[in-house]
């Protein structure tokens, strides 16, 4: 039985929220407005490296347009490389009331690929922000050459499947913990200090076979969501359980990839 581990990795904007009426997302107000902010996202992006080469895992990047042209992005050589929207758009309008016909939602994917291809590298797949996809999404992906997806949960060690055009839907695992409290492979509730790194390699010793794939963001390295920027010993200590979550999943058994290789 193969076990493979596939970290993703959400590359955009600060604390991204989705603000009503506009197709662009912004970064939550920690004061200043709602303007979207990068910083967090390109430090974190520094450390979350680190991370990686410490653990010797290669990590699959979902990058907003925006944010590649924003921040540097030489870091990501030999990971591999997704798109994920261009301004973090939410491609449902359910968050926004901002609803888009077809041909819209084609552009807002090409200018995301294009933007990701010119600063980094061609992506070869694709995560909607906030894991929102319609049907307008799946179908133009294979224009763009781009066959793999991963913007749904499904059940712990649940087999990728063809949305039906031949892109293969790569779905985050949603489970319950030993005490039946819901949980999901994003690292989210780690990094605000609401679960131990213990809890994800417990999840993964609990799949027999296939594809783990964990996510996270970058900003998330450096800034809580409620609490702000954290201080340099909270940085440390939050790289410190991503390693552990890492090198604890190593341990079982599972092989490092990415999600196309
Ligand atoms: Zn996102």
């Amino acid at each position: 039985m193969s076990r493979e581990l596939i970290f993703t990795v959400d590359l955009d904007r600060d604390v991204n929220i989705p603000i009503t009426g506009c197709s662009a997302a912004g970064s939550m107000d920690r004061g200043q407005g709602t303007e979207p902010r990068f910083s967090s996202a390109e430090l974190g992006l520094a450390v979350l490296l680190d991370v990686l080469d410490a653990v010797g895992v290669k990590g699959t990047f979902f990058v907003e347009g925006r944010t590649s042209e924003t921040i540097d992005c030489s870091g990501l050589s030999g990971h591999c490389v997704g798109f994920h929207g261009y301004d973090h758009e939410d491609l449902s309008g359910q968050s926004t009331g901002v609803t888009y016909t077809r041909d819209e939602v084609e552009s807002i994917l090409r200018r995301g690929f294009d933007s990701v291809s010119d600063n980094i590298s061609r992506p070869t797949c694709f995560r909607a922000p906030y894991m929102v996809r319609n049907g307008h999404v799946e179908s133009f992906l294979p224009e763009l050459g781009v066959f793999h997806d991963s913007s749904s949960y499904g059940d712990l060690g649940a087999e990728p499947f063809d949305l039906g055009n031949g892109v293969m839907e790569h779905p985050v695992p949603k489970t319950t913990d030993g005490s039946g409290r819901s949980m999901s492979a994003y690292l989210w509730p780690m990094h605000e200090g609401k679960r131990p790194p213990s809890d994800y390699v417990a999840m993964a010793s609990r799949m027999e076979h296939g594809q783990l794939i964990l996510a996270t963001h970058t900003w998330h390295m450096v800034e809580w969501r409620e609490r702000g920027m954290m201080g340099p010993d909270e940085v440390r200590r939050n790289a410190d359980h991503v390693v552990e979550v890492l090198s604890g999943i190593l341990d079982l058994g599972y092989q490092p990839t990415m999600l196309v290789g």
